[in-house]
C-alpha cells in the first residue's frame, strides 16, 4: 500500500480521543489539588485554633503558679487540681522551678524539660508546645514533638487515616504538653483537644461539592470518550469491510496478512498466497444478471470462509476473485487443500460447471509484502493462461521477468513511437512463375536505445494486450504510404506491400474510412497497399470485419487473410470472406508428419483458393523443395528466409529496385 493510502486510511480511523483522555487526567489532577489544598486549609485552621484555645488555656494555668511558693503550694496546688478536673481539656500539669527542677505534678508526672524541643508558635500565642500525642479511644495513635503547620498537617492526616467518624462524640484526641511562662517557673499543660465530627464540617461540605463537580466532569468525559471509542470502532468497521461480501475487505487482508506473516517470522509457520478467481464471472453476469453475479460472490465467500482457520485470511479482491494467505506444511497436502476449495467454491452452483484459475505463489521466509505476494499469485494464474479445467498455477521466476518485461514495454512505447524507435522492415514476396519481386510485408522491428534490436513477438503480444497495437499498426501504414510515395515519386515501379492490421481494429465500424485517410495523405494509388488481417478478427465483431473489407476492397485496397491454417482456421470464414490474397501459415511446411499430408492440404486449399479467385501467399518458406512443391501447384507468390528475410526500407530499395 503506498504511504499516501496510508496516511489517508490512517487520518479517516484518528478520532482525537487524547485530548479527552488529557482532559480528564488534568481535570482530576487541577480538582485534587484544589481540594487537597482547601480541606488542608480548612483543617490546618481548625487545628490552629483548637490549639490557640490549649494555648491560652495553658497560660491561665500557667498564672495560678506565678506566687507559687513554699506557702501558697497547698492553695495554689488545689486551685490547679480545681481547674484540672473542671476543665475537660486539661489533664494534667507539673511545674518547674527556675533551675527546671519538678516542683508540682498534678498527678505526679514531669514530661522531660531538656528532651522537649521549644518551638515557636506561629500563629497561636507564645506558650510553647513540647510534645503532641494524639489518641483514638484511649490508644495512643500516634506522637510528635515537631512544629505547628507539620502538627496541624500531620494530626489531621492521622486522624482521617485511622478515625471512623462518630457524629456524637469526638472521634479522636489530641495530647499535647504546652509550656508556657509563669514568672520565673515553667508550667507544663497536658491538654487533650477532642476533635469532633462537626469541626471538619465546612472541610467536607467543600470535599462532597468538589466530589460532585468532578464526578460531572468525570462522567461527562467519559461519556466523550465512550462515544468516541465507538465511533472509531464504527469506522474501522467501515473501512475494513467489504460492501459486496460483508466480510473482511482488500485492507483488512492486507493488514491481518502482513501481521501474520510478520508472526511466522518467530514461529517458523510457512504460508502460501493464493488468487482464486472464477473463469468467466463477466459472461455469467451477461447470461444471469449483475446483481446474480454479486450474490454468487457473497456465496463463494461464504464457502470460502468455512475452509480457512483461525490463523489464516481470506478476502475478496475484485470481480470474482478472493486472496487467501494459508499454512501449508508440505506441497502434496497443500495441493489437497487447494483441490477440496475448488470443489468447495464449485459446490456453489450446483448443476453449472463453474472453474476457478488458481495461482499460488509460496512465501518465502521474511517476505511480507501482501500486496507483492499476492500480485505474484495472479501473476502465476494469469500467465498460465486461460482454460476451462480448474487449474493451479505456481509463480515461478521466469513469470516475475515477463511481467516486469511488460511493464518496461508499456513504459516505453509512448516514447518510443515519438522517437521513431520503431522501424520498418520489408521481407520480399517473390512470384513463383518468373522469380521477380511481387510484393513485400512490412514487418516492424523496435530498436530500443538501451535493449537494442527487439523482435516483435517480443512486444506485439503486450500491445495487443493493452491496445497499443492500434497506434502501431497505423504508423506502420503510414510509413509504409510515406515509403511508397516516395518510390513514386522516384519512379520506381511499386509492388504491393501489405501491412498487418491486428484484430483489435475491427471493432471500430469506420476502419476502412481511417485506413484510406492515413494513406490518402500521401497520395498513394490504394492497390499498393495490402492490408493483412487474421481469421481470429472473425471471432469479434462479424459484422464490422465483412463491411470493413468490403468497403477496403471497394476503396481499391487489398486484402489478405493471414495465417490461414494456422490455430483455429476454418474454411468458412473463407465463404464468407471475400478477400484477394489467402497466406497460408507456415505452420503447413513443419513439423514431421508433414510431407504427405500436409502437402496434400496445402495443393487442395491452393486449388480451392485458386477457384474462389483469390491469390496464394506461401509464408515461411525455407527449402528449396518446399519452392519447387509450391510452383508445381502453381502458388502465387512465396514469402520466406529462403529468399530473404525482413530486411530494413532502404537496403530492400537497394536489393530490389525495378
Ligand atoms: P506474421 O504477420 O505472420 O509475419 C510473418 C513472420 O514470419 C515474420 O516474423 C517473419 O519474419 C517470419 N518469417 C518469414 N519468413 C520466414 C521463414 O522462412 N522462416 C521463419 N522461421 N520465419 C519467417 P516477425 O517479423 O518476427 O513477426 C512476427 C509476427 O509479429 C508477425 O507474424 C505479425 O503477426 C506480428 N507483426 C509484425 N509486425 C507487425 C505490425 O506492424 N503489426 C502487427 N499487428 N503485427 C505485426
Ligand atoms: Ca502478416
Ligand atoms: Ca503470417
Amino acid at each position: 500500500m503506498s504511504k499516501t493510502k496510508e496516511e489517508r486510511i490512517k487520518k479517516l480511523k484518528k478520532k482525537h480521543i487524547w485530548p479527552s483522555i488529557l482532559g480528564l487526567i488534568l481535570i482530576l489532577f487541577v480538582f485534587t489539588i484544589i481540594m487537597a489544598v482547601a480541606v488542608g486549609m480548612s483543617a490546618m485552621d481548625i487545628v490552629n485554633r483548637k490549639l490557640a484555645d490549649s494555648s491560652r488555656r495553658s497560660e491561665k494555668i500557667a498564672e495560678l503558679f506565678v506566687d507559687y511558693s513554699q506557702e501558697t503550694a497547698d492553695k495554689i496546688a488545689q486551685t490547679a487540681l480545681s481547674h484540672v478536673d473542671v476543665l475537660d481539656e486539661i489533664e494534667a500539669v507539673a511545674v518547674y522551678d527556675a533551675e527546671r527542677k519538678p516542683v508540682w505534678s498534678s498527678n505526679n508526672t514531669y514530661p522531660s524539660l531538656d528532651d522537649s524541643i521549644k518551638m515557636e508558635f506561629l500563629t497561636v500565642t507564645d506558650a510553647e508546645s513540647v510534645g503532641v500525642i494524639i489518641e483514638k479511644d484511649e490508644k495512643q495513635i500516634f506522637t510528635i514533638d515537631d512544629g505547628m503547620i507539620v502538627l496541624a498537617e500531620d494530626a489531621f492526616k492521622h486522624i482521617f487515616s485511622s478515625s471512623v467518624i462518630n457524629e456524637t462524640g469526638a472521634f479522636a484526641n489530641i495530647k499535647l504538653w504546652m509550656v508556657a511562662d509563669a514568672g520565673d517557673k515553667e508550667v507544663m499543660v497536658l491538654n487533650n483537644i477532642p476533635v469532633y465530627f462537626q469541626d471538619f464540617m465546612m472541610a467536607g461540605v467543600c470535599l462532597a461539592l468538589c466530589g460532585i463537580l468532578i464526578a460531572i466532569f468525570v462522567i461527562y468525559y467519559l461519556i466523550s470518550i465512550i462515544s468516541m471509542v465507538s465511533s472509531m470502532h464504527k469506522t474501522n468497521k467501515v473501512i475494513y469491510t467489504d460492501v459486496l461480501t460483508g466480510g473482511d475487505n482488500w485492507l483488512s487482508f492486507i493488514k491481518k496478512g502482513t501481521s501474520l506473516l510478520n508472526k511466522s517470522k518467530r514461529s517458523g509457520q510457512k504460508y502460501a498466497m493464493l488468487h482464486l478467481e472464477m473463469l468467466k464471472y463477466r459472461s455469467f453476469c451477461t447470461c444471469f444478471g449483475v446483481n446474480k453475479g454479486q450474490e454468487l460472490i457473497e456465496k463463494f465467500y461464504l464457502a470460502l470462509k468455512n475452509t480457512v482457520n483461525r490463523k489464516e485470511v481470506m478476502a475478496h479482491q475484485e470481480n470474482a476473485a478472493f486472496g487467501l494467505l494459508l499454512e501449508y506444511t508440505d506441497t502434496q497436502q497443500f495441493e489437497a487443500r487447494i483441490q477440496y476449495i475448488q470443489n468447495v467454491t464449485s459446490s456453489v452452483l450446483p448443476g453449472m460447471k463453474v472453474y476457478f484459475g488458481v495461482g499460488v505463489y509460496l512465501v518465502q521466509p521474511g517476505e511480507n509484502d501482501v500486496e507483492q505476494l499476492y500480485n505474484n499469485a495472479m501473476i502465476a494464474c494469469e500467465m498460465s493462461g486461460e482454460d476451462t479445467e480448474n487449474k493451479i498455477a505456481y509463480f515461478d521466476v521466469e513469470m516475475n521477468n515477463q511481467k516486469l518485461w511488460e511493464r518496461r514495454v508499456e513504459d516505453d512505447m509512448e516514447r518510443a513511437l515519438i522517437n521513431r524507435e520503431f522501424q520498418v522492415y520489408l521481407q520480399p514476396k517473390i512470384s513463383t512463375t518468373e522469380e521477380v519481386l511481387g510484393g513485400a510485408e512490412a514487418l516492424v522491428r523496435w530498436i530500443h536505445p538501451t535493449e537494442g534490436f527487439i523482435p516483435p513477438n517480443r512486444f506485439i503480444p503486450i500491445f495487443e494486450k493493452n491496445g497499443f497495437i492500434l497506434k502501431l499498426d497505423d504508423y506502420m501504414l503510414e510509413e509504409i504510404a510515406r515509403v511508397q510515395a516516395g518510390w513514386l515519386a522516384e519512379g520506381r515501379k511499386l509492388v504491393p506491400i501489405s501491412v498487418n492490421v491486428s484484430r483489435a481494429h475491427f471493432t471500430r465500424e469506420d476502419l476502412a474510412e481511417h485506413i484510406c485517410a492515413i494513406v490518402d495523405k500521401y497520395q498513394v494509388p490504394h492497390d499498393v497497399i495490402e492490408l493483412e488481417l487474421t481469421e481470429s478478427a472473425f471471432f469479434d465483431d462479424k459484422k464490422v470485419l465483412l463491411n470493413t473489407v468490403q468497403k477496403l476492397r471497394k476503396a481499391g485496397f487489398q486484402v489478405s487473410m493471414d495465417d490461414f491454417g494456422a490455430g483455429y482456421s476454418s474454411l468458412n470464414s473463407l465463404k464468407e470472406l471475400q478477400i484477394d490474397v489467402l497466406k497460408i501459415d507456415a505452420d503447413f511446411f513443419r513439423g514431421a508428419d508433414v510431407e504427405e499430408r500436409g502437402l496434400l492440404i496445402v495443393s487442395e486449399v491452393i486449388d480451392l483458393a485458386k477457384k474462389l479467385n483469390m491469390k496464394i501467399v506461401a509464408e515461411g518458406i525455407e527449402s528449396k523443395e518446399q519452392v519447387e512443391f509450391l510452383t508445381a501447384q502453381e502458388c502465387d507468390l512465396i514469402q520466406g528466409y529462403f529468399y530473404a528475410k525482413p530486411m530494413p526500407v532502404t537496403e530492400f530499395a537497394q536489393k530490389y529496385s525495378v
